[in-house]
């Protein structure tokens, strides 16, 4: 492994965005190019190269002739590279918030819980020889024992959403490196230029060149990725059908996938619960973010219809509290949208709500925001009487809309969730710990929070849905992180005592 080099800080992102290959920033000339905007002002701040299929095998046979060396280093020493990658993170932790907050729009304090999230899989990861180790079976048969290992895979992609700039790809690429892997990252092309912010930190901690490359890029990047048989396994989280065409892509070209999509997370409120600190909670699991996250609740199902009129009162009120602004202003609880095309569709959304017959309660359309009169913004949307069959509550909205579905008891409640086509999160709020135990068991997503909101698992825990919200079985980070970035061996070793050894033609068992 070459010295460790010297800390450098975190530099400030270029006017052209590039890809990060063998240590270096690339940005090639003739490449194609997009624009990067900033979302509040509604204006574009920077280029991206895209990446073509030439610029993926570039990246991909870096990360080959890195792999090896970096896959023989014992566990203890990769987990040193990531340890000083965590110090550097923390360190420069307020500026990765700046930059992902001002090419996605979330606030300051939202951006710098993202990096805070990011920062604890690195932590996690930093326990590689832990995390590694086997099982060992002694004397199975006389003489002979067993072991198991867990070994890298190879190369391994990643392909990121613009939501979580930062916490999406750590969410990967640090127990992928742990467990002796190369990574090629290819994040969102909304916000990209938090990867190479990443990357430098990589260096600075000492990881060999080609183990991490970032190759920057729409639809032909992730192509290439899939069809590029250097790639041994591909981690994706996106939307549900993109997600979903990862899969069949991927498993097609016999690569390993876990694949994540979309979203629509119910949170049941039973006329039990303390509706204050319901309704509260879901304010801020409905809105923080500008509804923009995979495990935001844009669905209420209040239980009764005396806990819909008390719940959707108070929401009402606490959302005409919220303040729609800058990301970096005082005080502000929401920013814009990622893009104009976002803002259009959310307010279509709305615009179709209301034409399908729910009660809109609080209209989010036409935010504006004193000199920022050009920026994506949408404010907190209410719909009350919101019905299964309504385009508003079937899709992933993916912006500050809340929709209450009443309905009569827990069962009704409970069949609602399961049936719908999505499956990440749920959760419900009571008083009853006979509700709470049941509900756990009864609902069928992949992640459940009993009077929590937003059950984000932590690092050492792993994060995926179920049904339309997860293509592959391994999730995310945690031990599964470390099962699908691994592959399992098993070793039957015989040393024996006596040389006397004859051929054995049946299937050997212990005799
Ligand atoms: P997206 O699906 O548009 O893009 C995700 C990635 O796929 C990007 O890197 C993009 O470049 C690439 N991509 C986009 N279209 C493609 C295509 N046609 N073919 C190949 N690649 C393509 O998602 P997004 O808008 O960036 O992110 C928001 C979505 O991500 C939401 O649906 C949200 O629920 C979901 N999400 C899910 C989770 C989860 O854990 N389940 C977490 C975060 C975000």
């Amino acid at each position: 492994m070459s010295a460790r080099p010297q800390p450098t800080g975190v530099p400030t992102p270029a006017a052209v965005i590039g890809h990060y290959l063998d240590g270096r920033v690339v940005t090639p000339a003739g490449a194609r190019r997009l624009a990067v905007f900033n979302p509040a002002l509604g204006r574009v701040i920077r280029e991206l190269v895209l990446a073509g299929p030439a610029d993926v095998d570039a990246a991909v046979q870096s990360a080959l002739a890195a792999q090896p060396a970096w896959g023989r280093l014992p566990a203890l020493q990769r987990g040193r590279v990531l340890f000083r990658f965590k110090e550097l993170l923390a360190q420069h932790a307020r500026a990765i918030a700046r930059t992902l907050s001002e090419e996605h729009g979330k606030t300051l304090a939202d951006a710098e819980g993202e990096v805070t999230r990011g920062m604890e899989v690195v932590e996690f990861a930093c326990g590689a020889p832990q995390l590694l180790k086997g099982e060992f079976s002694d004397s199975v048969g006389t003489g002979v024992d067993s072991f198991t290992m867990r070994q890298p895979l190879g190369v391994v992609a990643g392909i990121t959403p613009f939501n979580f700039p930062a916490m999406v790809p750590l969410w990967m690429f640090p127990v992928a490196l742990a467990c002796g892997n190369a990574f090629v990252l290819k994040p969102s092309e909304r916000d990209p230029s938090v990867s190479l912010l990443l990357a430098d930190l990589l260096r600075q901690a000492g990881l060999p060149d080609g183990v991490f490359s970032v190759v920057q890029g729409d639809k032909a990047a992730v192509d290439a990725i899939l069809a590029h048989p250097g790639i041994a396994a591909v981690s994706f989280v996106g939307s549900t059908p993109v997600a979903r065409y990862i899969q069949q892509q991927g498993t097609a070209a016999h690569k390993r996938v876990q694949a994540l999509g979309g979203a629509k997370n119910h949170a049941v409120v039973m006329p039990d619960a303390d509706l204050d600190a319901a309704a509260e909670a879901l304010t801020g699991a409905a809105f923080g973010s500008a509804g923009e996250r995979c495990m935001a609740i844009s669905v209420a199902v209040a239980v009764g219809e005396a806990t819909a009129d008390a719940l959707t009162g108070r929401l009402a009120r606490r959302i005409a509290t919220l303040k729609v602004g800058a990301p970096d202003g005082d005080g502000v609880d929401m920013g814009p949208l990622v893009s104009d095309a976002a803002r259009a569709r959310v307010e279509g959304y709305i615009d179709s709500g209301v034409a399908e017959g729910a009660a809109l309660i609080v209209d989010g359309r036409g935010a504006r925001v004193a000199g920022l009169e050009h920026g994506f913004f949408v404010g907190p949307t209410l719909f009350d009487r919101v019905m299964p069959g309504m385009r508003i509550y079937r899709e992933e909205i993916f912006g500050p809309v809340l929709a209450v579905v009443r309905v009569p008891d827990y069962a009704a409640a409970v069949r609602l969730v399961n049936g719908h086509e999505f499956a990440n999160g749920g959760a419900v709020f009571t008083t009853s710990g006979a509700v709470a135990h049941a509900f756990a068991r009864d609902i069928e997503v992949g992640m459940v929070g009993i009077n929590v909101p937003i059950p984000v698992p932590m690092a050492f825990h792993s994060f995926g849905g179920w049904r339309g919200s997860m293509f592959g079985d391994h999730h995310m980070h945690g031990p599964e992180g470390v099962r699908f970035y691994t592959r399992l061996k098993t070793v039957t070793q015989r040393w024996p005592e006596t040389d006397a050894v004859r051929a054995d033609f049946a299937l050997p068992t212990m005799k």
